[in-house]
């Protein structure tokens, strides 16, 4: 994967298609637990996020 030095940003990428830059991420910043959930888990995701690529609604929970 490569990064562009010139953006301060890294991408997560969809789960589903892993094309879709579903979230940037500071690369900076401490380490935020949070765990990604596929549409098809029964885990409850806090947020919804929905990937400009495939359209799949990945969840976002918190880790714990
Ligand atoms: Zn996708």
């Amino acid at each position: 994967m490569s990064r562009q030095r010139t953006v301060a940003q890294n991408y997560v990428f969809c789960p589903i298609c892993g094309k879709g830059k579903i979230i940037m991420e500071n690369p900076d910043s401490d380490d935020v637990p949070l765990r990604l959930i596929l549409p098809k888990s029964k885990k409850k995701a806090h947020w919804y996020i929905k990937c400009t690529v495939c359209k799949s609604q990945i969840g976002i929970a918190p880790k714990n």
